[in-house]
């Protein structure tokens, strides 16, 4: 990703554009998804833009992705008794929109075998 072509998220980081935030730290915002896929659907985001694919990010910077799996309990926690599906959409042909690494979590009684369905 280019400096000068900031992503969505870095916008939400900037306070360029709104977001629901529900989590922030220093490292890590987290943000209810426009477009909801579940009961409960958190976009859990590093503020760096130094990575789009969670791959890269285990590779660089692994405690960093462990942050983002402890938010991504923490806000099950809070919103659906702590049960969660984790979702890393890595490439345009496995949905991935927005290339700035992100986390889908996923809640609220979602349905066995529902893991494909948009
Ligand atoms: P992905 O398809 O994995 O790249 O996920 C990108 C997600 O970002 C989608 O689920 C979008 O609905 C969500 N999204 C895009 N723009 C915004 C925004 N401004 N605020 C919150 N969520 C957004």
């Amino acid at each position: 990703m280019s400096e000068t072509t900031p992503s969505v998220f870095s916008k939400i980081v900037a306070r360029e554009i709104p977001a629901d935030i529900v989590r922030e730290s220093d490292d890590i915002i987290a943000f209810r998804d426009i477009q909801p896929q579940a009961p409960v659907h958190v976009l859990v985001v590093p503020k760096t833009a130094q990575y789009s694919q969670v791959s890269e990010l285990a590779a660089s910077d692994p405690a960093l992705l462990a942050q983002m799996v402890s938010v991504a309990q923490d806000i099950a926690e809070e919103m659906c008794d702590g049960q969660f599906r984790l979702v890393f959409n890595s490439g345009e042909a496995a949905g991935q929109t927005v290339f700035h690494v992100h986390a889908h979590v996923l809640g609220g009684n979602l349905a066995e075998g529902s893991l494909a369905e948009r």
